[in-house]
């Protein structure tokens, strides 16, 4: 076992703040990785604050990892000591079910193992995740990451860039496509980047006026207020497909008559709360309310690839350890551009 620096929550009400965790030495299927960077995800705020039940404490966030190989085991083939690989927001399925043996090992039938707050198969021991300098993960459920992307602005599409590329190729998205992104946040602008990439019109659906400019930037052909009740009636049956990335409550019906017949909205913003959804907004027009969870390995790997080929990262801002309360707090106020990022050398001391 390796001893190794983290940061944790110690309950749902705790700021985080510096903790020792173990790090076991790589099985012979597994590789040991020194972490280099980590996205600040809005799931690690929902999960450290326990807002979706269940949290299990003492928790160290993060699913967004990018590091360098420094050991791997005696049967690892994909990967060799020095290689700079990612990890995601799983580390294990039961590759036996459907799910798993079709390749779409995220809903596997037994749940995925998350990267933190988790229990391991096995041993039921709690899996901690990214805010730490090292990892050990099979390499089974470890990417690889392009030579050309700069690493600490790949770090947030093992799961931003993931959660919205799966389902913009899932529903089909393709040149001329009508696509609405609602939230420009971290995964929101990643939406915008990947759709974009995909020949897509894209228009942002925005509670923040002040990232009109940004949006435009970011690729988007249109930017409408959502403040502005006029947006509705204006926007009504526009889009093809809406990828909606909200992290709080919103009204579903009022984004749903943005849908032209036989439309899409897509639910990858995870609320704690349930939220009312009319029959009159979806029968009308025959739309669809959808959800979608990150992706498969093979689909991660795939996205990691066509952002390589696309030039495509995220835009980030670079924090230390010590931020990532006051991060938190800004996140929580819609106030990141786009995606938090830790440098874990600010770990090591
Ligand atoms: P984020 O960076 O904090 O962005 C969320 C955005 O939602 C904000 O920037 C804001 O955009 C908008 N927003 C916030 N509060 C709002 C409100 N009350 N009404 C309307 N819009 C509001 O968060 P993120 O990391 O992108 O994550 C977004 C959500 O996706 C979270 O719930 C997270 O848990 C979930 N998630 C799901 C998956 C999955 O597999 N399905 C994976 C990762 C994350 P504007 O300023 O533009 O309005
Ligand atoms: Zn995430
Ligand atoms: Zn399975």
């Amino acid at each position: 076992m390796r001893p190794t620096p983290a940061y944790a929550a110690a309950n749902a009400g705790a700021p985080l703040v510096p903790f020792t965790i173990e790090r076991r030495e790589p099985g012979p299927h597994e590789v040991l990785i020194d972490i280099l960077y980590c996205g600040v995800c809005h799931s690690d705020i929902h999960q450290a604050r326990d807002e979706w039940g269940g949290s299990i404490f003492p928790m160290v966030p993060g699913h967004e990892i990018v590091g360098r190989v420094a050991q791997a085991g005696a049967q690892v083939s994909r990967f060799k000591v020095g290689e700079v690989v990612g990890v995601g927001v799983f580390v294990d399925t039961c590759r036996q079910c459907p799910s798993c043996k079709g390749g779409d090992e995220q809903y596997c039938d037994e749940g995925m193992t998350g990267t933190y707050n988790a229990r391991e198969r096995g041993t039921g021991a709690p899996t901690y995740g990214g805010y730490s300098t090292r990892i050990t993960v099979n390499e089974d459920y470890v990417l690889r990451i392009p030579e050309s992307l700069p690493l600490d602005r790949a770090a947030p599409l093992l799961c931003a860039g993931i959660t919205t590329y799966s389902p913009l190729k899932y529903f089909g998205t393709k040149p001329g496509s009508e696509v609405a992104v609602v939230g420009l946040g971290g995964l929101g602008h990643m939406a915008v980047k990947l759709a974009r990439a995909m020949g897509a019109n894209v228009t942002v659906l925005s509670t923040s006026e002040s990232k009109r400019d940004d949006a435009i930037a970011l690729g988007a052909h249109a930017f409408a207020a959502t403040r502005d009740r006029g947006t509705f009636k204006r926007l009504a049956n526009r889009f093809d497909l809406i990828i909606d990335t909200v992290s709080a409550d919103h009204d579903y019906n009022a984004y749903l008559s943005l849908l032209r017949l036989n439309g899409v909205m897509v639910l990858v913003g995870l609320p704690d709360k349930a939220l009312p959804v009319s029959a009159f907004a979806l029968v009308g027009k025959r739309r669809s309310l959808a959800g979608s969870m990150v992706g498969s390995i093979g689909e991660t790997q795939e996205m990691l690839d066509f952002c390589a080929e696309h030039g495509i990262a995220s835009d980030i801002e670079l924090i230390r350890i010590d931020q990532i309360n006051e991060a938190y707090e800004r996140m929580l106020k819609a106030d990141v551009r786009y995606r938090f990022v830790i440098d874990m050398a600010s770990l090591r001391g």
